[in-house]
């Protein structure tokens, strides 16, 4: 058997990956010899999917033959555009399709949904996030507790690892929970930490937290796309996440949110409401007052931006060609191959910070790196060799995607790093 660090050995490897042809699906950006880039930054903006650009077309062109007529002409008129995304998104998240709406962006989303699940009382009003959580998610739940007339140096609880300890350990977000139980109102954290990769335990976070009373909601930009989830039979609250990482909707794409089906008929829970969430029988005829619809599209505010998500169908199709089982099966294992791989970089103590058990990881690996002083040198070099990655001070990302990298993707990128250490 060869070795894994010989170019060869992951050469055959691509040959029996059965997904290996949905690179040719994707745009890659080209580096100044014409070669295509090593694209590792799929957590950040994924690449354009080849169709993308011919789903906008059709709906420009729809546009500029039909105008306002496009609202309501077959196939997928406008109208009810949206709609074609309550299958595709429930199984990139594991929802029914009612449990899932795609609209506005990010952090809007964490906001409408914050409105209706956030309701503090004087003893119940605190607010759990992972410390070192993406800074929106910092920014949107202290907002919120402000908002609800609370110091938020009082009322954000941040879980922070041990000493020493680069990730949570999940005993320890159980025993957040169980000891400030009565004073927390929401569990607002990430699925996939985007830093460090890790996973959290969605599914015992959620039922430690309904014990105690507390409403959870995740946010998932790290995790669509990246991890298998079961939102609905872990009993979640609500989720929202973004579509332009893994999910390659393009820069700034429409988003996503999930709620329980336990909270779909709630005509009296709080929300910010708009014309989109009114029940479709009655929107057009206007009625005097709101009249929610049942499930996650009751929090929908506006018609449906078309350009973007004629740009997330492209992608979502590829998904479901492909399937999520096949995905996840590649992402382990390249994961697992550049795990491999970088521990074999002789003499040099690169420590990766992402766990390493399979339910703990999503395809991302982030690894220190342990000369900081060397981030931009590392960065510069990865770079005139054609890889896009992460590098940040201390900390390296690198986000093998199944869809459109190759094990030959990550052997380039181990022998690349080798090269950079052994000239130091
Ligand atoms: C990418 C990301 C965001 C970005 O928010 P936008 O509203 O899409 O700009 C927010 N939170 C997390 C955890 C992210 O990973």
């Amino acid at each position: 058997m060869e070795s894994p660090t010989e170019r060869s050995y992951a050469q055959a490897l691509d040959r029996d990956d059965p997904l290996r042809s949905y690179r040719n699906e994707f745009l890659f950006p080209r580096q100044r010899t014409g070669q295509p880039v090593v694209y590792f930054t799929g957590n950040s903006l994924g690449l354009q999917p080849v169709e993308t650009r011919r789903y906008v077309l059709r709906e420009l062109d729809k546009w500029g033959s039909m105008g306002v007529e496009g609202h309501f002409e077959s196939p997928a008129p406008w109208y009810s555009y949206h709609e074609l995304f309550a299958a595709p998104m429930a199984n990139i998240v594991g929802a029914q399709p009612h449990e899932v709406a795609v609209m506005n962006s990010l952090t809007t989303n964490l906001h409408l949904l914050m409105v209706s699940f956030y309701r503090p009382d004087s003893k119940r009003y605190k607010i759990v996030i992972e410390k070192g959580a993406f800074p929106s998610d910092r920014y949107a739940v202290a907002s919120q507790a402000h908002f609800h007339g609370f110091d938020p140096k009082d009322a954000v609880i941040e879980l922070a690892p041990r000493d020493g300890e680069a990730t949570l350990r999940n005993e320890d977000i159980v025993a957040t929970l169980e000891a400030e139980g009565d004073s927390i109102a929401l569990v607002m954290m990430a699925g996939v930490n985007y830093y460090t990769g890790q996973v959290f335990p969605m599914k015992e976070i959620t039922e430690v937290a309904h014990k105690l009373g507390i409403t959870v909601g995740f946010d998932l930009a790290h995790a669509a796309g990246n991890i298998p989830m079961q939102l609905h039979d872990w009993d979640v609250d609500f989720a929202a996440w973004c579509t332009y990482k893994y999910l390659n909707s393009g820069p700034g794409g429409v988003a996503g949110i999930f709620v329980h089906d336990r909270h779909k008929f709630a005509p009296d829970r709080p929300r910010f409401s708009g014309w989109w969430g009114n029940d479709p029988s009655t929107r057009f005829s206007m009625p005097d007052a709101f009249v929610p619809q049942e499930g996650a599209g009751g929090w929908q505010l506006s018609n449906a931006p078309i350009l973007p998500m004629a740009s997330l169908r492209a992608s979502l199709d590829l998904f479901e060609q492909a399937g999520f089982d096949a995905l996840q099966s590649k992402s382990q294992k390249l994961h697992s191959y550049l795990r491999t791989l970088v521990a074999k970089i002789p003499n040099i103590p690169f420590e990766p910070l992402t766990p390493s058990e399979e339910e703990r990881h999503g395809c991302q690996l982030s690894i220190r790196q342990p000369d900081p002083n060397q981030a931009n040198d590392m960065a510069n070099f990865l770079r005139e060799r054609g890889i896009i990655s992460d590098v940040r001070n201390d900390v390296i990302r690198i986000a093998p995607v199944p869809l459109y990298n190759s094990f030959e993707d990550v052997w380039y990128f181990y022998d690349t790093l080798r090269e950079f250490c052994e000239r130091q």
